[in-house]
């Protein structure tokens, strides 16, 4: 997959992408992401960016003609290169459809992302109208700038990628995975200041392991999470569970 995104700060993602999982998927040409300056797409001596609201009001928006200029160079080399399809262009913003797991898959399957950071009060709403094709908020607070979402969304989707994570661990049994929360885990002592593991995990057997697993996912999303329950795919007998629970 790869990685395309704009901003003003290129040095924000120095750290996050140098250490961990994201190394390795770089390393490993997994993944390759690209950090492009929207200043560079700048013609004028003094490389604006940004400029007043029409209508008045505090603050600077990021103007149209660079972020136009910088997508549509980015999609010009990426056509040239590997005749790729369509190529999402996401806005980060608290105004779009809230992350979630869900979202991480869909944008897993694409070879090619663009991700555009906001900054200052927003963009021009003509980069919305007429280039844009999804906008994603992280959650609903305001940030000073898109780039943590970005490395957010970016974080989530690269881990998802075949052969990101590696055999030590899965995405299948995460949280929101399965529409759950994951059940409680515990490593070794066996018992640590007297608080021993739950003797199920201790047993070998793996269908009751299997079982305690799915009923505590289950126990957890509904004291946690109740609303998750609605939409998770539950199988007869954890519906039964639930409704026992919601009776006692
Ligand atoms: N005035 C804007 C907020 C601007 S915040 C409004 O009220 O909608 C500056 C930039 O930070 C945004 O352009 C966006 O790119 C980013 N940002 C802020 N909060 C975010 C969030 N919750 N999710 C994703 N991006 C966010």
């Amino acid at each position: 997959m790869q990685i395309n995104i704009l901003t003003l700060f290129p040095q924000m993602f120095d750290s996050p992408f140098s250490a961990s999982i994201f190394k390795r998927a770089i390393d490993g040409k997994l993944v390759r992401v690209n950090i492009h300056n929207i200043r560079d797409y700048t013609h004028d001596k003094h490389h604006t960016v940004d400029d007043y609201t029409y209508g008045g009001g505090a603050g600077m928006i990021l103007k149209s003609d660079p972020i136009f200029e910088a997508v549509e160079s980015i999609k010009s080399s990426i056509r040239l290169k590997e005749g790729a399809g369509v190529v999402p262009v996401i806005l980060l913003t608290p105004q779009g459809r809230l992350f979630s797991q869900q979202i991480a898959w869909e944008l897993s399957r694409h070879s090619h992302l663009i991700l555009i950071c906001g900054r200052y009060e927003g963009v021009d709403e003509r980069v919305l109208e007429h280039l844009v094709t999804d906008e994603i908020s992280i959650g609903d607070y305001v940030l000073s700038g898109g780039e943590l979402a970005a490395i957010v969304v970016v974080d989530a989707v690269v881990r998802l990628l075949p052969g990101v994570l590696g055999s030590e661990a899965s995405a299948l049994d995460d949280s929101h995975a399965t529409g759950l929360l994951e059940y409680p885990q515990y490593t070794r002592p066996a018992v640590y200041r007297g608080w021993a593991v739950p003797e199920v995990l201790l047993s070998g057997n793996h269908a009751q392991i299997a079982k305690w697993r799915r009923e505590q996912a289950v126990l957890r999303t509904m004291k946690r999470r109740p609303e998750l329950l609605d939409k998770a795919n539950l199988c007869l007998e954890e519906r039964q569970l639930v409704e026992d629970l919601k009776q006692s």
